[in-house]
């Protein structure tokens, strides 16, 4: 482990341990990710004694333009050095009351601040002291289980999990990130503490969902989050998803498992969260409003619409921002059809023009999101989709350039069709607009601001109106 340890930051760390006479170490998730070989520039250091007076004495060393930021309430300091955050802290001890999730704390051993971390994984320490430097201490088989790929609390899980449920959280994160199991005893006694975790703020909660979402194969910490019934606990419209009814033999998929595959096919395409979260809550409205109906079977007819009206409700009380970032999701939850209606019929110019207008700058990710939605089983189906959608993705470029649509500002102002009717202020003048733009869409006229007066002049002598002298 010493190679690992060649940072000046970790000699200069070393120094100043065995100045002031303190034991020191590398510890968390920086250990768990060189083993890991996964790169990592956050440095957790604690000291047993006080991790704010060795920051500073390590601030010292490394130059006068060095700050310390010391969060005094926390007994922790920050410094920033290089490409590193290094954030030292005394070692501690916990003692937690059920009904919050701010523990008592008191200073311990580096045994007491290993029985506090969450996974065996991440209970790793480096001593940094000259005698031991680079000795790692893994008192609960850490090591082992990074090998093996296994998540395991140190202690009992129920007392880990019960004491900070956000753990929970975190161990559906790490499964999904590094690919790892969740350790059987473990696993259950998430199932057993899953209402624990109202104690929590839900921004923290979504923090790791977040996470979860950028994780390369969201689909397993997603199903996991089912699995537990954690789901159901914060988000249950996601686990009302799940399930199959038969009517005459007639089934319906299953629109928890296909959420989760068209959420993976976006991720392939995409790190953009708030994609990952259309894809996710695109289907939300199908257990709403499914229906049977003889002859066609089911049918979840309006479902986009419903879905995107649900949203703001979901993010007001997942305490998610309820700013453009929600418009934008509900935006693409409207139109996911869109293409695809697009493409089971003759790919026609209006219809394009059409929906270039109604997507605006949000037509890419849309089609990102429209061609991660097509998982049927059926390969022949998936391939004519896939066809027509490049003829769509070929004529919206085809368009774009000949039009000009994407973020479709009218050629004719309302102003210039007052004066030269001569009218105030009334529904003629939206009328003609809209004939304006639906004549563009349709192709009739071009985009450009002669072809549209000389339009607006034969609207205007339609609907009987007289020029101004
Ligand atoms: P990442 O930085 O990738 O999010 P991490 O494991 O480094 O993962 P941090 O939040 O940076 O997570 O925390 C650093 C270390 O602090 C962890 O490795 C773990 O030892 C400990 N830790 C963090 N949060 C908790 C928690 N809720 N309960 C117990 N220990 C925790
Ligand atoms: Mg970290």
């Amino acid at each position: 482990m010493k190679k690992c340890l060649n940072d000046r930051i970790f000699k200069i760390i070393s120094q100043v341990a065995d100045e002031e006479k303190v034991q020191v170490y590398v510890i968390g998730g920086f250990v768990r990710d060189i083993i890991l070989n996964r790169p990592s520039k956050d440095i957790d250091v604690v000291a047993i004694g006080s991790g704010i007076a060795v920051a500073k004495k390590v601030a010292a060393k490394l130059g006068p333009k060095v700050k310390v930021n010391v969060f005094k309430n926390f007994g922790t300091a920050m410094i920033h050095t290089g490409d590193y955050e290094v954030e030292f802290v005394g070692a501690r001890k916990e003692s937690y009351r059920r009904e919050s999730r701010n523990p008592i704390v008191e200073d311990g051993t580096l045994e007491d601040d290993q029985n506090r971390r969450d996974f065996t994984i991440n209970a790793l320490a480096l001593s940094l002291n000259k005698e031991t430097y680079g000795d790692l201490l893994d008192s609960f088989g850490g090591v082992n289980d990074i090998e093996n790929k296994i998540l395991r609390t140190p202690l009992d899980p129920d007392t880990t999990f019960s004491d900070d449920p956000l753990r929970m959280f975190r161990a559906v994160r790490f499964a999904s990130q590094l690919k790892f199991k969740i350790e059987e005893e473990t696993y259950k006694s998430i199932q057993r503490n899953k209402e624990r975790i109202h104690i929590l703020s839900r921004e923290r909660i979504i923090d790791e969902v977040n996470k979860i979402l950028l994780s390369e194969r969201p689909s397993v910490g997603l199903k996991i989050l089912e699995n537990t019934g954690l789901f159901n606990e914060f988000f249950p419209e996601i686990a009302m998803l799940k399930g199959v009814d038969s009517v005459k033999g007639k089934v319906h998929k299953d629109n928890f498992y296909h959420t989760l595959e068209v959420v993976d096919n976006v991720r392939k395409n995409s790190d953009n969260l708030w994609l990952l979260w259309a894809a996710l809550l695109h289907d939300i409205a199908k257990p709403k409003t499914k229906r049977f109906v003889k002859v066609i079977g089911w049918t979840f007819h309006g479902h986009e619409f419903y879905g995107a009206k649900m949203i703001p409700g979901i993010f007001t009380r997942l305490k998610m921002p309820l700013n453009d970032k929600m418009k934008y999701v509900q935006k693409l939850v409207q139109l996911h059809l869109r293409p695809i209606v697009l493409s089971q019929e003759i790919v026609t110019d209006s219809a394009v023009r059409r929906l270039l207008f109604d997507a605006g700058d949000e037509i890419d990710d849309l089609m990102i999101l429209c061609e991660a939605d097509i998982t049927s089983k059926n390969e022949k189906t998936v391939k004519k989709h896939l066809n027509n959608f490049k003829i769509v993705r070929e004529k919206l470029v085809e368009i774009e350039e000949k039009d000009a649509l994407r973020n479709f500002q009218p050629p004719i102002s309302g102003e210039l069709i007052m004066e030269t009717f001569n009218l105030s202020p009334c529904r003629i003048i939206g009328d003609i607009k809209n004939a304006i733009k639906d004549a563009i869409l349709e192709g009739e006229i071009r985009n450009e601001y002669n072809e549209a007066y000389a339009y607006m002049l034969v609207k205007g002598k339609e609907l009987g109106l007289e020029l101004k002298k």
